[in-house]
């Protein structure tokens, strides 16, 4: 059976190479944290003694890492040794100078390559539901598409390489403003006497309707698959949607897009996560818009 080699068993790999393995993929996986290590065995990943063996013969490689630095390093590592027709996979969120930096590494040695972020978090990791947003050649997609539907339900090509993280960071700006711009207007309802429930009723049927609001509504009650009816557990932490908004913010500066409301949005995650919550979901942003306004 072909092989894939999995680098990279954190909260969103190891899920996603478990789905491999039940999907009946041979996966040879590996992780600098040996209880990861541990973990994915458990899960019939076959773990192998460093970065190197686990994509020594492996047809296709995936990587899910912190950041564009670890990225670069594992590739520089593991593609002296990997297999002349291998395709390398990158679906961690990293910075667009990374992405393309990693794909011209490996096409200087005659590697397929393609970013593949994803959206979907944890939940949508560990149930095959991930959407992959993915940049590079039309050759490379099509090889690449049948493995990433084993971990997902949406498989996009956005275009050239990059292109994936580009997409990324567009949609996770534009969501970090609307939850900041929902958050606010639920916090101005309240000390205006407007109930929860009424605001929701009359924006849900009108134009302010968004993600944010109807799937992701920052207050309990109104919503069944929202963090906020958990004590804002997440999902998807704040330092991860920050994380997100700063990649926006560099990827802007560097073509000199004027992007306002996306750079404001992550100084407030950045001053929220200051105060201790960054391993909160990020829509817990409305405790710290209450909490800013208070008279
Ligand atoms: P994580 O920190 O849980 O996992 C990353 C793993 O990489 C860790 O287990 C770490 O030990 C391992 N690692 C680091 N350097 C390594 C190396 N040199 N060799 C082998 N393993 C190494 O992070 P995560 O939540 O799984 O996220 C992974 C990526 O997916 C990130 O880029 C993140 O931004 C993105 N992402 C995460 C979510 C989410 O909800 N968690 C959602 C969408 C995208």
């Amino acid at each position: 059976m072909p092989k894939i080699g999995f680098i990279g068993l954190g909260n969103m790999g190891a899920p996603m190479a478990a789905n491999l393995v039940k999907a009946g993929e041979h996966v040879h996986g590996f992780d600098v944290v040996a209880a990861l290590r541990d973990a994915a065995a458990a899960n019939g990943v076959d773990i192998a003694a460093n970065a190197r063996s686990a994509v020594e013969n492996a047809e296709v490689v995936i990587t899910m890492l912190p950041a564009g630095q670890h990225v670069l390093s594992v590739w520089k590592d593991i593609l002296p040794v990997a297999n002349q027709g291998a395709l390398f996979i990158d679906c961690s969120t990293i910075d667009v100078a990374s992405a393309r930096e990693a794909h011209k590494l490996a096409a200087q040695q005659g590697i397929a390559t393609l970013d593949a972020p994803v959206s979907g978090g944890v939940g949508g990791a560990t149930a095959a539901t991930l959407t992959f947003m993915v940049g590079g050649t039309h050759h490379a997609f099509e090889r690449g598409k049948p493995v990433l539907e084993r971990m997902g339900k949406r498989v996009v090509h956005c275009g050239e390489a990059g292109n994936g993280q580009v997409a990324k960071i567009c949609n996770n700006m534009i969501l970090g403003a609307s939850m900041i711009a929902v958050s606010e207007a639920f916090v101005l309802g309240e000390k205006l006497g407007l109930s929860h429930q009424a605001m929701f009723d009359v924006v849900s049927a009108s134009s302010g309707q968004c993600w944010s609001l109807t799937n992701y509504c920052p207050v309990p009650g109104l919503v069944p698959t929202s963090p906020a009816n958990n004590g804002y557990k997440p999902g998807f932490a704040a330092a991860l949607m920050l994380k997100d908004l700063n990649l926006a913010r560099e990827a802007a500066a560097s073509v000199h897009a004027e992007t306002a409301i996306g750079t404001h949005a992550a100084d407030i995650y950045q001053e929220y996560a200051e105060t201790g919550s960054s391993g909160a979901d990020f829509s817990g942003i409305i405790n710290f818009v209450r909490a800013q306004s208070r008279a």
